[in-house]
């Protein structure tokens, strides 16, 4: 097992440049809609535009809560909880926080939910 430290640091910033590149790839998308006159409903070229739009728009968004939940995590590990499920106080396994450092919540509790 790696240094948590070490590995939220490593997983920042891996999502953070994931963020970078779908947000380019976002803003290209809109850019080349732009360009093309047909709308959505009826153009065929322009739903799958939509698609790809939404889609990409969605993984921004899923990309953007995994760095927020990375910073709240350091914030953690800062304070000294990092490692404790938030709902009952219990330890979080290793192999768990390997493989998700953000989480909140130990396997049992996960079950649960
Ligand atoms: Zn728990």
């Amino acid at each position: 097992m790696s240094d948590p430290a070490d590995r939220l640091a490593a997983r920042r910033g891996e999502t953070s440049h994931l963020v970078e590149a779908l947000d380019q790839r976002l803003a290209g998308i809109i850019e080349s809609s732009a360009y093309s006159a047909g709308d959505d409903e009826h153009d065929p070229e322009g739903a799958t535009v939509a698609f790809e739009r939404a889609q990409v728009a969605a993984l921004l968004e899923q990309s953007r809560a995994e760095l927020r939940a990375l910073d709240a995590a350091s914030e953690r590990l800062a304070a000294g909880t990092y490692g404790t499920c938030l709902r009952c106080g219990g330890p979080i396994g290793a192999e768990r926080l390997d493989a998700l450092p953000a989480t909140t919540t130990c396997i049992r509790c996960a079950d649960r939910r």
